[in-house]
């Protein structure tokens, strides 16, 4: 499929620029305690954004997207994901059970995982496809009834039933409260995923991201900052 930017020039350009001006961004951060810039991967997400500011930021050389519902995800990469080999497409919203084979088909990482049935259901999908995929637990580390997550206390019995059933586990995945300042968050996920021994760190969107970089967000999740509002 052509995959050119239809907007106008100007408007792919702007893309590119918010882009490259977020990547530096993540560099300064990174660079402001220590760390090297390559230890963040920046995830663009795509979610409810039109066709052509994805063809834009693929023309701009971005490969990295995450989409939080499976059927849009579909539309949006099911096609194109042939056209780009090095595609990592990141699952960051909530996975019904009826949608762990497609996810499964579709997705690199799924950083969702947030209940006992799910750990079941994706560790006998990934195992039938064999697929390559990783996955992060998500944590609801602001205690919110209508969040998805696992609650802090209910996260080693999680942790032990995924080893225990060959789910592969990188780290852990949170999004704050909104309205409450995500630094204590971002702290008591990092806190948790060091004692687990996990290495993946996903926190920070367009809001907060130097902030979870400076606590030590392996991978941040930027969608407005890059592709503008999303439509309706
Ligand atoms: C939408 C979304 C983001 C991106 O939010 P922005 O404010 O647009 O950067 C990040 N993480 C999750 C889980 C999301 O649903």
């Amino acid at each position: 499929m052509p995959d050119k930017p239809n907007e106008s020039d100007s408007r792919a350009n702007d893309l590119a620029d918010r882009l490259s001006d977020v990547a530096q961004r993540i560099a300064q951060a990174a660079q402001d305690i220590g760390r090297q810039p390559q230890e963040v991967t920046l995830i663009a997400v795509s979610k409810a954004q039109p066709p052509e500011r994805i063809a834009a930021a693929l023309a701009a050389g971005h490969r990295t997207f995450g989409e939080n519902r499976v059927q849009q995800a579909l539309e949006h990469w099911y096609e194109r994901r042939s056209h780009y080999p090095d595609l990592r497409l990141h699952l960051i919203g909530g996975l019904q059970r009826n949608k762990v084979r497609q996810a499964v088909e579709l997705f690199d990482v799924i950083e969702t995982v947030d209940r006992p049935k799910l750990v079941h259901a994706l560790a006998d999908e990934i195992a039938k496809q064999k697929r390559d995929i990783a996955c992060l637990i998500q944590v609801n580390t602001g205690r919110e009834p209508q969040k998805s997550g696992v609650l802090p206390e209910d996260f080693p019995a999680l942790l032990t039933q995924a080893r225990t059933q060959g789910l592969p586990v990188a780290g852990l995945m949170c999004i704050p409260p909104a309205g409450h300042a995500p630094a204590p968050h971002f702290a008591a996920l990092a806190d948790m995923a060091s004692q687990a021994g996990l290495p993946t760190l996903s926190m920070g969107m367009s809001h907060d991201y130097a902030q979870a970089i400076h606590q030590g967000a392996t991978h941040v999740r930027v969608g407005t900052a890059i592709f503008g509002d999303r439509p309706g």
